[in-house]
């Protein structure tokens, strides 16, 4: 397989995951538990929030592809620990690294890659979810001080986070046209959080909606005034690139396990791979795992000088590693006959988070649009 230019931190990686949260794993998504403060400041203490954040805020300054291979070994094993490292290198905080100000990056990014705070990203509403530019929650500029009033949905890391970075009408301007980012601390009197969502799968990753009532930041918070929308989406292709790896692992993971059982288990006096139609099964499984890798790998080494990888690449990164994930998981549960089907085999986990990752950040339908956007370089208006 492909050289790997990032092996000796995806080794220290692997070792930390297994061995420090291998055990926790099960519990975790058993009763929906959240990584502690404590947990996520000794992830900051091993570098893995600040790998691809700039050295002058406690950063390593590496190439996202290095904070990639981290998410992936913690993805494979525990996903709500993946999730804090993909969350500080891949999510609302490379909003700040790329898009924020001098003062803002001194004053938020440090804490975010020590491991002391945790940030999430409020895109979503109840009536805005591809469509996201028709998003009503608003901030209105006055005297120096911005008002957020309106509801975000599916905010991963919900109520968890200590700081968000919400989109918001900062003006009257229609479409996206009007949208900024704001970024809002927790605390603030008038911002509060809805119940915890029972999710299906990522569970341990802690999600709900959020409340703006008249809630007043400082101007100083505006991340990106109204009209940078296309620049925001721009960035968050960084953390589609999150999101793609977080699929990779967890097609990686079915398939690793599989292969392991596959020799193992035995059934008409045999080893279940002896078996031509499972041999099939298995190698569609490693196409789709080895597809979407190539695929990922080429996204992040597409990143132009500022970090920005290629939207059409990461399109069509994420949309394969979305549906093989789903695909692998379903095939590596089939295999496992009744085993896959118990909690105790972790298939089942995997098969839940493989459909979470396939919606957040925008759903394979929704990337297959931008891709023929992308490849015949016109737009497709949803609207008309
Ligand atoms: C686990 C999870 C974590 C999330 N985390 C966050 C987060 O941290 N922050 C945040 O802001 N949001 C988050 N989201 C929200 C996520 O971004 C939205 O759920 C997603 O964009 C889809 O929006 P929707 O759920 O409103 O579905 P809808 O937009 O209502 O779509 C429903 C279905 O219709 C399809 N569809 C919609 N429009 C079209 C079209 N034009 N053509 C063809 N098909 C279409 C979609 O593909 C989908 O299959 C999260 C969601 C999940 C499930």
């Amino acid at each position: 397989m492909a050289h790997d230019d990032y092996a000796e931190i995806r080794q220290l990686a692997a070792k930390v995951a297994r061995e420090v949260y291998g055990p926790l794993a099960e519990e975790m998504d058993r009763n929906r538990t959240p990584v502690s403060r404590e947990q996520r400041m000794q992830l900051g203490e091993l570098g893995f929030l600040g790998i691809a954040h700039p050295e002058e805020y406690g950063g390593s300054g590496a190439p996202l592809g290095q904070a990639l291979a981290v998410v992936e070994e913690f993805g494979k094993v525990c996903r709500p620990a993946a999730f804090q490292i993909f969350e500080a290198n891949t999510g609302p905080a490379q909003v700040i690294h790329h898009l924020g100000s001098e003062e803002q990056k001194q004053r938020w990014l440090p804490a975010i890659i020590s491991g002391e705070k945790t940030m999430a990203v409020g895109i979503s509403e109840p009536d805005a979810g591809s469509a996201a530019t028709d998003m009503r929650t608003t901030g209105k500029l006055t005297d120096g001080i911005v008002v957020v009033n309106g509801t975000k949905r599916w905010i991963s890391n919900g109520g968890e986070a200590d700081q968000y970075v919400v989109y918001c009408r900062l003006s009257d301007a229609p479409g996206a046209k009007g949208i900024g980012a704001v970024l809002v601390e927790k605390g603030t009197p008038g911002f509060s959080f809805g119940a915890s969502e029972r999710l299906m799968g990522f569970r341990g990753i802690p999600s709900s909606d959020l409340y703006f009532d008249n809630v007043e930041v400082p101007e100083e918070n505006v991340v990106v005034p109204a009209g940078g929308f296309s620049k925001l989406f721009g960035v968050f292709s960084i953390e589609r690139m999150g999101n793609t790896t977080m699929s990779l692992a967890i097609g990686q993971a079915a398939l690793d396990k599989t292969l392991k059982y596959v020799e193992e288990r035995e059934q008409f006096g045999k080893p279940l791979i002896e078996f031509q139609s499972i041999q099939v099964m298995v190698a569609d499984m490693v196409l789709l795992v080895e597809a979407a890798r190539l695929l990922r790998d080429e996204a992040a080494a597409s990143a132009d000088a500022a970090g920005m990888p290629d939207p059409l690449k990461v399109s069509l990164a994420k949309c394969t590693a979305n549906e093989m994930a789903k695909r692998v998981t379903d095939l590596a549960m089939q295999i496992h006959g009744g085993n896959g089907y118990t909690e105790e085999y972790g298939l089942e986990r995997l098969h839940r988070d493989a459909h979470g990752w396939a919606i957040a950040g925008g759903t394979p339908t929704m990337q297959r649009i931008r891709i023929v956007s992308e490849m015949l370089g016109r737009k497709f208006d949803q609207r008309r």
